[in-house]
């Protein structure tokens, strides 16, 4: 049960990245064959989630879909100019939890697992802990 911390770099204001190769790497490197793998994600501007890495114009839907519901430049008392990027982080949530059988992360066919930048470019962190299960 060590914790493991993901770097990710975004690059851009608002950006997910895919992190699943990095997620998986985490997963081999601990040697648990069945279990859980939790992840977390301590900033209030980005979040995390889980949805289709085969067709990139998938996040960008989320991206602009999320933008049009919450504006950068709406109307907000948090007047450090980001209030939109806590808006979305805490929308989107901040833990995302994966299965493990026989040392592979069950996610769908078209899954894969992004940390959400809303307030990039910025240096972020992913919290990974392995959880083995005990039979
Ligand atoms: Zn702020």
């Amino acid at each position: 049960m060590v914790l493991s911390v993901i770097e990710v770099s975004s690059t851009s204001r608002q950006q997910f990245i895919d992190i699943t190769d990095r997620v998986e790497g985490v997963v081999n490197k601990s040697g648990v064959k069945n279990g859980v793998c939790f992840l977390y994600v301590p900033h209030t501007t980005a979040g995390i989630t889980i949805n289709e890495n085969a067709d990139p114009s998938v996040v960008t839907d989320i991206i602009e879909t999320l933008e049009r519901v919450i504006p950068l430049d709406g109307r907000y008392r948090h007047l450090e100019g980001n209030a939109h990027a806590h808006i979305k982080s805490s929308i989107l949530g901040h833990s995302a939890c994966v299965l493990i059988e026989d040392g592979r992360l069950m996610l769908g066919t078209w899954q894969g697992v992004f940390l959400c930048e809303f307030d990039g470019p910025r240096r972020r962190k992913v919290l990974v802990k392995i959880i083995e299960e005990k039979v």
